[in-house]
């Protein structure tokens, strides 16, 4: 019973912007080839893995972290080589720094800018925060159109703008001196989200000190720690420090601290697990790119996007193969028919490929 004359529901209390939207769809995938989410397939060797569980099994999860993470903090500023000056905010996922950075400009009216198609959580992000989203499509190759980016930043006026690099679901890497051309024209901060820099060939780091509005955001989780949710935002402390407040005190616990920690003192062990998934995309691109009727996209990322008539019902097929991608179609018109496929190992990508090659052939 509620105490007031009129009982309170989800629909007159929620926001309404809230209520339109649809969740973060996450399929079930227990006994499915996992190939929807762009982790790393490999284990790590046996004998990490006995380092890992001697710690976790001294670890005191009895006690709150380091709320400051400051071993966890020298692990990353050493393995990222930031320029001097600069450090790191982390995140419980680089998705819980995307919504830090938007509470902290969120002024009435305030706009974010990104380009489409992209990663969803921006456009999410901006609806829980009241923030106002606007999106500047790409080229038909996915390219970012630099002149109607540019007429949007001046139009809009975003106080954030994101740009992922490389792109997500799309995989390609934009034109470097472009991006640069937005963060010049950006009256307000720029993220370059570098969540599949593992697998790219250039990166935003070693541009950090030479623009004061950029900033640039890493995951973890897709080299082989999705998992333990771990992404950092790399920029000046004068940023830093402001958006530290917003930051809730013990977002990363223990364990992924810990475990991020040795991890990342072995960082060779990833980054050779990461050139693995960058010569087995190589292999699945033109094995892809030989299967009539299938357009695939040049990728830098450890996914692979691709285009096939009657997408929904091959993506179906695939599924009662046992393998599990993404479908987008029906999201995004410029994905019409897009599926996204996930470098797995070779025998997973076999059995993709096969599964792939059976669901076309029936569908014939
Ligand atoms: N940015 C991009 C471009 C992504 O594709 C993803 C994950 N799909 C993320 C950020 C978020 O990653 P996480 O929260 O796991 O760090």
């Amino acid at each position: 019973m509620s105490s007031a004359s009129t009982a309170v529901t989800p629909s007159s209390l929620i926001r309404p912007e809230i209520q339109a939207l649809h969740a973060y769809h996450v399929p079930p995938s227990t006994g499915f080839i996992k190939l929807d989410a762009m982790e790393n397939p490999y284990l790590l060797p046996q004998t990490l893995r006995d380092e890992l569980a001697r710690l976790v099994a001294d670890a005191a999860i009895n006690r709150y972290p380091d709320a400051g993470a400051y071993d966890l903090k020298a692990h990353i500023r050493s393995v990222t080589k930031l320029p001097s000056g600069m450090d790191v905010l982390l995140g419980n996922g680089s998705d819980e720094i995307i919504q830090v950075l938007a509470m902290a400009v969120a002024k009435p009216g305030a706009v974010l800018l990104s380009v489409e198609p992209s990663f969803v959580m921006y456009k999410m992000i901006a609806a829980f925060t009241g923030m106002r989203y606007v999106g500047v499509p790409l080229t038909q190759d996915f390219s970012l159109d630099l002149q109607a980016t540019l007429d949007a930043i001046k139009r809009e006026r975003p106080a954030l703008v994101f740009l992922a690099y490389p792109n997500n679901p799309t995989g390609n890497l934009f034109d470097a001196e472009a991006v640069k051309r937005i963060i010049e024209a950006s009256p307000g901060l720029v993220v370059v989200d570098e969540a599949y820099y593992a697998f790219a060939r250039d990166s935003f780091i070693p541009h950090l000190a030479h623009y004061d509005n950029l900033l640039v955001m890493r995951t973890f989780s897709k080299l082989g720690m999705a998992g333990l949710r771990l992404g950092f935002l790399a920029g000046s402390k004068a940023w830093l420090e402001q958006l530290e407040k917003l930051r809730l005190p013990y977002n990363v616990g223990v364990l992924p601290q810990l475990v991020a920690s040795k991890l990342l003192q072995h960082h060779d062990v990833l980054l050779a697990q990461a050139a693995s998934i960058k010569q087995e995309r190589t292999r699945l691109m033109s094995v892809l790119s030989d299967i009539r009727g299938v357009k695939a996209y040049p990728s830098e990322a450890n996914f692979i996007l691709f285009r096939v008539a009657k997408a929904t019902q091959i993506f179906e097929g695939l599924k009662q193969r046992g393998v599990l991608i993404k479908n987008l179609n029906g999201g995004h018109p410029a994905l019409a028919d897009c599926l996204r496929v996930t470098v797995g190992t070779p025998d997973e990508d076999a059995k993709f490929i096969a599964a792939l090659q059976d669901s076309i052939n029936q569908l014939a």
